[in-house]
């Protein structure tokens, strides 16, 4: 392998189809094994270029290189809502990715319970999303985004929709994890 960077944003541009130009000649390289923050007001774009790392809109302007495009089949996302399905339980919610590629459930069971695991809810597999505190519903999301271990995560302000405390514990708690790797 190179070192080129995992991604590398080059003079990417973003104006919406209402005209607004929201990122304008943004240059950034991730490198692997990094943590890197995106920081600035409301309304700056942090949003506008994750959605655009994830691939789910296209900059107007520039490029985004993968060193590995295959890398970019496999992202682990985390939004600011935990987005879980209600009727399903923290095993299968968790298992989800993994069912949508094909992987039968026996085959991806040990996966499934390692990623819960590793965000501490091993005692939770099979509770329903709504007998789960904020906290743990952000946890099973970040399990479900590990369960198929991406190179890349990223998430948008994961933890915003939580109170000051567990916020605290969940930020520990992803260093933590990331340490683990
Ligand atoms: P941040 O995440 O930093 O708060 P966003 O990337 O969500 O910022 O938004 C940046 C700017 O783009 C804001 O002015 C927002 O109103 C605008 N914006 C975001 N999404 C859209 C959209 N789909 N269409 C038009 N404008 C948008
Ligand atoms: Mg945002």
């Amino acid at each position: 392998m190179t070192d080129a960077p995992l991604i590398s944003l080059q003079e990417v541009n973003k104006t919406y189809a209402n005209g607004v130009a929201v990122l304008k000649g943004l240059n950034l390289d991730v490198n692997a094994g990094e943590t890197l923050t995106l920081l600035g007001p409301s309304g700056c774009g942090k949003s506008t270029a994750l959605r655009l790392i994830a691939g789910l809109i296209a900059p107007t302007g520039g490029d985004i290189v993968w060193s590995n495009p295959m890398l970019r089949k496999n992202l682990g996302v985390v939004f600011q809502e935990p987005t879980l399905l209600p009727w399903a339980s923290v095993f299968d919610n968790v298992y989800l990715p993994l069912r949508l590629a094909g992987e039968k459930r026996e085959k991806a069971e040990p996966r499934v319970r390692h990623a819960l695991a590793r965000v501490g809810l091993s005692d939770f597999t099979a509770a329903l999303p709504r007998e789960l505190s904020g906290g743990m519903k952000m946890r099973c999301a970040i399990a479900r985004a590990l369960v198929t271990e991406p190179a890349v995560i990223l998430m948008d302000e994961p933890f915003a929709a939580l109170d000051e405390v567990t916020r605290f514990q969940l930020n520990d708690d992803l260093l933590a994890l990331k340490s683990e790797l």
